[in-house]
């Protein structure tokens, strides 16, 4: 059986020592084996990391970004067989991992601005003969941990701008579905970047913790659950690290009584059920204004959902695949069971999709509940599935409540005509991403991504302007010419251009 190993200095190596099942999730079948790093084999990548950081940092911006020019060339190319390895392992549909991997595309383009972003900042005189400017320094070697839900997107969040701001990088990409990511980071040698600027390690706890504990590792990048978001973000800042952790969400959208209540359907359907509902910023909750609107919005989906096709990969008439693994379509369906126990409709139920000839996969069918309260497990926990809840409220103030009192603040969205409304609501939202009749509102490569509450710890959001300050260190530097000849008297008191 095929064994995924790790990059370390431009070379695959494989330990053969522990290792992980990687499964087809559309037919429940194990097609994989990944090696799990021990400590000793994470200590060899940071080492090739540290080792190729004095040139790779003396390299000019330009010529790193030239790499990124012929990266972006190269996943182009290929992106074919990364959607395949996606779907693989991952198990979403074709149409979907291409899009995954074409917002990937979009960060390396930005990171092709490298020359631009590092520019830094100048001021002539700010004293007699006096200049300051701030230059953006790399950190050293920095680590990327990335969740199985994007194992092209979210890697290629980090890494692009690490690297072409003169960083070295130890990626840990999920161990779920590790195939794609590692291609593309073998991309990058054929891209021209030089053996040892970039290694891969696939792993588990060992090989975070291993990360986390490093004096060399400078910077962490973390994806993921709320939980070990947390506990990366205490681990590396308590141990002198620089990091961002983003986790999990619950993102409501508002559907008011004045929205167009089709267009509504039609976004929320590719919004909660698109990749299963397995992306952090899938919309799970439709907080309906009004019973009027609530029993529209009830009627309409319910209809639009019996199109819905859940199947495998391979069919791009397919909209959704499969959950991730068996254990993860049994949680999903257990907070169905439970919103139902506690007194939800299930109105849609995909509890028991059939799917020709994937009987074995993880699927679960497009499921809608009504009546879900904030009390409800369902209602408080991620679900991480294709579930849309309704919560029905009066008032577009009650729906904001709702919204500002859950734990998570990644997206949200507002479906309404009235800009009085909209306004209000973007001003006045506790979350950090917000749409105003956009379902996923994931900003655009040169904005940075990330939530508000516990969807982010940490001070700087991923990719975009934030990711340049993150994986930099600002260095201000204050130079003196004296004319010839000339020189200063002494001054005790702190200077000031008074
Ligand atoms: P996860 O937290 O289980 O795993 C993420 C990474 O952490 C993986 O590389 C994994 O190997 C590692 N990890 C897991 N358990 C660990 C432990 N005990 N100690 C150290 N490392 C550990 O997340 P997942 O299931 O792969 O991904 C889904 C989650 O990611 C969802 O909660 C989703 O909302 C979130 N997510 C968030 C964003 C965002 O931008 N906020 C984006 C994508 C996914």
């Amino acid at each position: 059986m095929n064994t995924i190993g790790h990059l370390i200095n431009g070379e695959v190596v494989i330990e053969g020592n522990r290792g992980q099942d990687v499964f087809n999730p559309a037919t429940g079948e194990v097609t994989k084996t990944v090696d799990l790093a021990s400590k000793r084999t994470v200590e060899d990548a940071i080492a090739a990391a540290q080792a190729a950081f004095p040139a790779w940092r003396d390299t000019p911006p330009i010529k790193r970004a030239r790499v990124m020019f012929r990266f972006k060339e190269l996943l182009e190319e290929h992106a074919e067989k990364i959607a395949a390895l996606i779907g693989e392992e991952h198990g979403k549909i074709s149409h979907d991992a291409l899009g995954e991997l074409q917002r990937g595309i979009e960060n390396v383009e930005y990171a092709c601005g490298a020359p631009e972003l590092l520019k830094g900042e100048h001021s002539r005189n700010v004293g007699p003969n006096i200049d300051s400017w701030s230059e953006f320094q790399p950190l050293g070697v920095v680590a990327g941990i990335t969740p199985f839900n994007f194992p092209a997107m979210v890697p290629l969040w980090m890494f692009p701008m690490a690297l072409v701001c003169g960083n070295c990088f130890v990626l840990k990409p999920s161990e779920r579905d590790p195939s794609s990511t590692l291609y593309i980071a073998q991309l990058l040698l054929e891209a021209g970047l030089p053996s040892g600027v970039m290694n891969v390690v696939n792993g588990d706890k060992e090989a975070v913790d291993t990360l986390l504990h490093d004096g060399r590792i400078q910077a962490v990048s973390f994806v993921g659950s709320t939980p070990i978001a947390e506990y990366i973000y205490s681990t590396a800042t308590a141990n002198g690290k620089r990091c961002q952790a983003l986790g999990g969400a619950k993102n409501h959208a508002i559907v008011m009584p004045d929205a167009d209540m089709d267009n509504a359907v039609n976004q929320l359907l590719g919004a909660a059920f698109g990749s299963s509902g397995e992306r952090c910023m899938a919309l799970s909750v439709a907080v309906a204004v009004g019973d009027a609107a609530a029993d529209a919005l009830i009627g309409k989906m319910s209809e639009a959902m019996a199109g819905l096709k859940v199947g495998a990969y391979t069919d791009n008439r397919n909209d959704f695949g499969p959950v991730i693994t068996r254990a993860h379509q049994e949680k999903v369906v257990g907070y169905i069971n439970s919103a139902e126990e506690q007194g939800a409709e299930v109105v849609v139920d995909g509890r028991n999709p059939q799917v020709d000839g994937y009987e074995s996969g993880f699927f679960v069918g497009g499921t809608l509940i009504d009546n879900v309260t904030p009390d409800m497990l369902s209602y408080r926990e991620e679900i991480f599935g294709p579930v849309l809840q309704v919560v029905r409220v009066q008032t577009m103030q009650q729906a904001m409540e709702l919204i500002n009192a859950h734990e998570y603040g990644n997206g949200t969205c507002i479906f309404t005509r009235d800009g009085e409304a909209a306004r209000y609501f973007s001003d006045h939202i506790q979350v950090g991403m917000v749409g105003i009749n956009v379902p996923l509102p994931v900003p655009v490569a040169y904005h940075s991504f990330g939530g508000w509450k516990r969807s982010l710890f940490g001070d700087l959001h991923a990719y975009g302007p934030d990711a340049v300050r993150f994986y930099t260190r600002r260095k201000t530097i204050t130079q003196r010419w004296p004319s010839a000849g000339v020189r200063e008297g002494v001054e005790f008191s702190m200077p000031t251009m008074k």
